[in-house]
C-alpha cells in the first residue's frame, strides 16, 4: 500500500469578514460594512496549503449538517482533498469566525468552533483506512486535546511522521509530545509551551532545547519574515526566510506546515522542507487572503529555482 499519504485531523470554520471604517463598540449599530465570506480554519487552511503544493491529503474533521458545513467540504474537495473521513453532524452547527476589520487593519474576532469542538477521539479512529496510508499525520490545536492525542497515537503506532502545530498555543502532556516528530510553534507558542521568552535566536534555541528534552523529535520555530529556527538534538540553526513584499501574513503558518508536511511525505530531510515550506509560505504572504493565497506546486517550485 502506498505510504505517501499527508492526513490532516483538525478544524474547519468560515470567516463571515466585515470590513468597516472603525470596529463597533459594544452596543453599537455600525452601517455602512462590506461582507465577505471565505474558507477557513488551520486544519483545512493546512490541507489546502499541502493539496496546492502537490500532495496527496486526506482530511478529518467535523461539520454541521447545514450549508456552511456543505460548502467547506465542497471547497476541500474542489482542490482534490480526500473528505470522505469528514463527518457532518446533525447536532451542532458547522464552525465560525465573525471578523470585523477596521479600515487601518485593526480586527475584533469571535469565533463559535460548533463542531469542531465535537471531533472526537473516535472519529479518528472511524479513519483507520487512511492512517494506514499515510506517511505524514499533520494536526493542530483547534480541535479536543484528546482527539488530537488519539491522532497522534495511531499515527506514530502506523509509523506515520507527526507533525503537531501547536496553534492555538495550549499546554501538552509530554505523552503526547513524545510521539511528535516534528513540533512547528511561532515564537509567542513557543513561549507559552515553555515559558522561556523568544526574542532572536538564543531564545528561540533555549526554547526549542526544552521541547526536545520533554520528547519531541525536532522542533522548528517560526519566526516571522527573519525564517525559522530548527533545532533537531543534533544541530540547529535560523533558516533564513525569501524576501518578498508581504501584503497579507494571514496563514502564514498554516502554509508553511502544509508545504512542510508534503516534503517530508516526498522524502525529502527537514532543513530542505523547511526550505520548501518557507518558499510556500513567502508567495502566499505576497496575496491576500488565508487559503486562497496558497501557491501551487509549481509556483514554489520555480521560486526555490530562482534562488538556488
Ligand atoms: P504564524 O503565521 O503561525 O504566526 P509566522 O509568522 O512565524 O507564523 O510565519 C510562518 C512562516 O511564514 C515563516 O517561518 C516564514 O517562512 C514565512 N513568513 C511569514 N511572514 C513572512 C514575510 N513577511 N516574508 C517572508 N516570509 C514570511
Amino acid at each position: 500500500m502506498k505510504k505517501g499519504l499527508i492526513l490532516v485531523v483538525g478544524s474547519s470554520n468560515t470567516d463571515m469578514i466585515v470590513r468597516l471604517d472603525r470596529l463597533p463598540l459594544p452596543g453599537e449599530t455600525l452601517i455602512g460594512g462590506q461582507f465577505s465570506t471565505a474558507p477557513g480554519g488551520k486544519g483545512a487552511n493546512q490541507a489546502v496549503g499541502a493539496a496546492r503544493a502537490g500532495g496527496r491529503v486526506a482530511f478529518v474533521g467535523r461539520v454541521g449538517e447545514d450549508a456552511l458545513g456543505r460548502s467547506a467540504l465542497e471547497n476541500l474537495r474542489r482542490d482534490g482533498v480526500d473528505v470522505r473521513h469528514a463527518v457532518r453532524d446533525r447536532g451542532a452547527p458547522s464552525g465560525v469566525a465573525f471578523i470585523f476589520v477596521a479600515r487601518g487593519g485593526e480586527n475584533s474576532i469571535a469565533v463559535a468552533s460548533g463542531a469542531n469542538d465535537r471531533l472526537s477521539p473516535a472519529d479518528v479512529g472511524r479513519a483507520r483506512s487512511a492512517f494506514r496510508q499515510a506517511g505524514v499525520l499533520l494536526v493542530q490545536l483547534e480541535t479536543p486535546l484528546s482527539t488530537v492525542a488519539q491522532a497522534v497515537y495511531l499515527a506514530s503506532k502506523a509509523g506515520a511522521r507527526v507533525i503537531l502545530n501547536p496553534a492555538p498555543a495550549r499546554p501538552l502532556p509530554d505523552r503526547i509530545l513524545r510521539r511528535v516528530s516534528i513540533l512547528t510553534p511561532n515564537e509567542h507558542e513557543a513561549e507559552l509551551l515553555t515559558g522561556i521568552k523568544v526574542n532572536g535566536d538564543s531564545g528561540a534555541a533555549r526554547a526549542a532545547k526544552a521541547l526536545l528534552r520533554r520528547g519531541v523529535g525536532a522542533v522548528i520555530v517560526t519566526l516571522g519574515a527573519r525564517g525559522a529556527f530548527v533545532a533537531d538534538g543534533k544541530s540547529q540553526g535560523l533558516v533564513r526566510g525569501f524576501k518578498v513584499k508581504a501584503v497579507d501574513t494571514t496563514a502564514a503558518g498554516d502554509i508553511f506546515n502544509g508545504a512542510l508536511a508534503v516534503a517530508l511525505a516526498e522524502g525529502r530531510t527537514v532543513p530542505d522542507a523547511v526550505r520548501f515550506a518557507q518558499a510556500a509560505a513567502a508567495i502566499s504572504v505576497t496575496r491576500p487572503g488565508a487559503q486562497p493565497s496558497a501557491p501551487l506546486r509549481a509556483e514554489i517550485d520555480r521560486l526555490l529555482r530562482s534562488t538556488a
